[in-house]
């Protein structure tokens, strides 16, 4: 799986280097054609439980939620991974149908507009289908709480397509301590956490480290044989003291075990970085995370953020 994301960091690459050298109007054009030609994914997009509160037409453009076909077509995008949101309260208490029933939304994409989607599980069906040009709906599991202790659960996700598993959500669950959390109750992994990393080994499910908390991340890393992703996280450097992002020093061993990150664009969890930016370069700005609120579609951040993290790895 780890393939359809490398287009994705050399577009990233790219568009960084042509920053330092070009305006923005010349660099939004250049970036408008490599997405146009490049296979882009995005990791994590919420739209299964969009779906769930409002049935619409993902096909026709509307400024409701995080995704419509028009929009996703006109910035290039090939695919998105589709979350299996459940949310920690439905740990030991429904989580496992939840989830269920996300799926069932995502294949019924596929049934209503089997021109526009397809759900896929594997990098050849995402090429096929970027070939094609029909749009590829992989899917994620967001929080290990529909594991419900049972490895045949696991079993049951990777056969219904789930082919990444974001552990936790911003609480601590069965599987592991999350980095919203205070109570650090495993110390990182939970023994039946140890137990389901291994077994994603196995199985081919990428283990996402998102959410997670510090020591949740290195007890992953200790333990999978495959490098892991983090597919929606930040920087800490740029957020001091918000734990939902990650260190320097955890970016540096993500990436020596060959893992990845894919660093989410959400205005709130980036906005140190903006203050720093604005205020001549200072490091160590306020943590004023709640309160500030940056500009939409900031390409400037974008790319001050992609070069940074690059430069980081
Ligand atoms: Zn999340």
């Amino acid at each position: 799986m780890y393939k359809v994301f490398i287009p994705f960091l050399i577009l990233l690459i790219f568009i960084s280097n042509l920053a330092a050298s070009e305006g923005d109007e010349q660099l939004k054009e250049k970036a408008n054609k490599l997405a146009k030609e490049i296979l882009i994914i995005d990791s994590h997009i919420d739209l299964p439980l969009y779906l769930m509160r409002k049935d619409f037409n993902v096909t026709l453009e509307s400024n409701d939620g995080e995704f419509d076909l028009p929009r996703a077509n006109k910035g290039g995008l090939n695919g998105a991974f589709m979350s299996i949101y459940t949310s920690p309260r439905t740990e030991n208490n429904g989580a496992f149908e939840r989830a269920d029933t996300l799926i069932d939304l995502v294949e019924e994409l596929e049934n209503k507009y089997p021109l526009n989607f397809t759900v896929a599980a594997t990098p050849e069906e995402i090429e096929f289908n970027f070939q094609k040009g029909i749009f590829s709906l992989p899917m994620g599991l967001e929080n290990g709480s529909p594991l419900e202790g049972s490895i045949d659960k696991l079993h049951h996700f990777f056969n219904r397509g789930i082919r990444y598993i974001t552990l936790c959500h911003v609480k601590d669950n069965h599987v592991c301590d999350s980095s919203g959390d205070t109570t650090n109750i495993w110390n990182g992994l939970s023994p039946f956490g140890e137990q389901v990393v291994r077994e994603m080994n196995k199985l081919g499910i990428m283990i996402d480290v998102s959410h997670g908390s510090d020591s949740t991340f290195y007890d992953v890393l200790q333990i999978s044989k495959a490098p892991v992703i983090a597919s929606h996280s930040g920087c800490r450097y740029f957020t001091p003291g918000f734990l939902r992002n990650m260190s320097d020093e955890m970016l540096k061993a993500l990436a020596e075990k060959g893992g990845v990150i894919n660093i989410f664009l959400a205005q709130r969890f980036l906005i140190m970085i903006f203050e720093m930016d604005m205020k001549s370069g200072e490091k160590n700005a306020q943590n004023t995370l709640k309160l500030m609120i940056m500009p939409k579609r900031n390409l400037k951040l974008k790319i001050l953020l992609t070069r940074e993290v690059f430069r980081m790895l």
